[in-house]
């Protein structure tokens, strides 16, 4: 049965811990994102598509993949909003229907090496489902 976009934001305010509507897009996430400029959308973005039940657009971006899972954002958020959180659930929903934008059988080797740690944590977020 396909949900409702209510029904898809409750269920990543459950999964992620996160409550869509403390955020008043103040845009303290974006500007302390370290990858913010190549991320869309970026995270005060992505919260405001889900405000306005714009879930499957935010499911379907490749942002919510690029989310290196390094916490600044929920540091610096003044409502208490983890969007780290908010965009691991996004990626849980997307593995669950077996859609992703990002193929681990397709990363060589050698680009390894300069992987920061926070992609490895990121990783296991993203993939130990
Ligand atoms: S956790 Fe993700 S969205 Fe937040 S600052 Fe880090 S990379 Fe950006
Ligand atoms: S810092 Fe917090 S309140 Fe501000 S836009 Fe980001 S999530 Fe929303």
């Amino acid at each position: 049965m396909n949900r409702t976009p209510d029904e898809m934001v409750r269920e990543i305010e459950i999964l992620s811990g996160q409550r869509i509507a403390d955020c008043y897009q103040c845009g303290c996430c974006s500007a302390g994102c370290p990858i913010g400029t190549a991320m869309e959308p970026p995270p005060s973005k992505a919260i405001r598509l889900l405000q306005l039940g714009r879930v499957e657009e935010l499911l379907g971006s490749e942002g919510i993949w690029l989310c290196a899972s390094c916490l600044v954002c929920g540091t610096r958020c003044p409502r208490g909003v983890d969007y780290a959180r908010i965009a691991e659930a996004c990626r849980l929903l997307v593995l669950r229907t077996k859609r992703s934008v990002v193929d681990p059988d397709v990363v060589v080797h050698a680009d390894l090496e300069d992987v920061p740690q926070q992609a490895f944590i990121a990783s296991f977020r993203k993939f130990s489902v």
